[in-house]
């Protein structure tokens, strides 16, 4: 199949939103720009359209895909119950990078949440992810637009490099701004709890609706005693080809470590420690107090890590705080949980 490439670079194009409208209407697949991640993106409502998804992907069959709309009235056809808390966080973050777990309706159907009582639902806030669902007429199910493993795709070209020839069409509508997935809260516990940390923070949460749970396999390994609410948790995930390594300790001693690793190890640091390290291949995240920047560069580094053929990749601890604890989470499981402490 070819995989054609939109360029729309504006909610107005009523043309080119049609013919990707058009698309999805009769079952296809389509890379489409959110402010979070590109999402692979199809008739939320058409089991068949959303069984593509999985093989293109070679996504689980049992992690679950979450449901794109463009305006509140589509909740109501997805969602079987709709608690007060769900709508004052509506009100607080849609549209944004927000997904909420909900008590599902029958109209869902069960190749979106693999067979579980339960949908996630969110609006984004992106200009044409907004277009083309509205063009559409359909909610979207859109789980990240990588192959299965491999880090989330920020830009069309990297949409381009996992999925050419594998799906119907992939839309441009330049680099993503958030740069990790969503924040996924689900709804049917009391208290509600934190499935997937993101550009919502959890603080943001409490403030809206008091207390929020923080799902143990945030920052653990998943294993027999810890079974994540989240399947999508439980995978490997994220992962350049590198060996990504998490450095906890000072400045000094992190450049030690790195230097000794010899030529063929690669160093992510922060913005203004890059000359520290001279002769090897060096990315910078962001400075450190910048937690947005380094969401925002993550997922783009470890891609250009993979094509640079890096074999170790050295990365400076980034904090918990505010949407640090999204990039820790990404950062922990693209290294398979290795952190050493200097
Ligand atoms: P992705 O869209 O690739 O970022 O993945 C979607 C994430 O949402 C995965 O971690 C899923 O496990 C999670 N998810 C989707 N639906 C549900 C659900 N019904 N309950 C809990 N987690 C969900
Ligand atoms: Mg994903």
């Amino acid at each position: 199949m070819e995989t054609k490439l939109y360029n729309i670079s504006s909610a107005d194009d009523a043309c080119q939103l049609a013919e990707v409208a058009s698309i999805l209407r009769s079952g296809g697949l389509v890379g489409i720009p959110t402010e979070t991640v590109y999402g692979l993106a199809a008739n939320a409502l058409d089991a068949q359209a959303v069984r593509k998804i999985f093989i293109a992907k070679g996504r689980p069959q049992d992690n679950p895909l979450i449901v794109h709309i463009s305006s509140i009235e589509e909740l109501y056809a997805l969602a079987e119950e709709i608690p007060e808390k769900a709508l004052f966080l509506a009100n607080a973050f849609w549209p944004g990078p927000l997904t909420m777990v909900l008590k599902k309706s029958p109209a869902v159907p069960d190749e979106v949440t693999c067979s579980l009582p339960s949908v996630a639902v969110r609006m984004p806030s992106h200009k044409i992810a907004n277009a083309i669902i509205k063009a559409a007429g359909l909610p979207l199910a859109a789980p990240s637009a990588n192959l299965s493993g491999k880090p989330s795709p920020t830009t069309a070209a990297h949409v381009m490099h996992d999925m050419n020839g594998k799906i119907e069409a992939v839309v441009d509508g330049g680099e993503c701004e958030v740069g990790v997935e969503s924040t996924v809260i689900t709804l049917c516990t009391e208290p509600p709890v934190l499935l997937r940390p993101g550009a919502v923070t959890l603080r943001q949460l409490k403030e809206v609706i008091g207390d929020v749970a923080a799902d143990p396999s945030i920052f653990s390994k998943p294993g027999a005693e810890l079974k994540p609410s989240s399947p999508g948790m439980k995978y490997k995930h994220y992962s350049p080809d590198a060996e990504v390594i998490i450095v906890k300790g000072e400045l000094p001693a992190f450049e030690a470590l790195a230097r000794a690793a010899g030529e063929d190890a690669a160093v992510l640091c922060f913005d203004g420690e890059e000359k520290l390290f001279p002769g090897m291949t060096v990315f910078s995240f962001g400075a450190e107090d910048d937690v947005s920047a380094q969401a925002h560069r993550l997922f783009s580094i470890l891609r250009r890590a993979d094509e640079l053929k890096v074999k170790r990749l050295f990365v400076r601890y980034p904090g918990t705080d505010g949407v640090g604890m999204a990039v820790y989470n990404r950062l922990l499981r693209a290294a398979a949980f290795r952190v050493v402490e200097v």
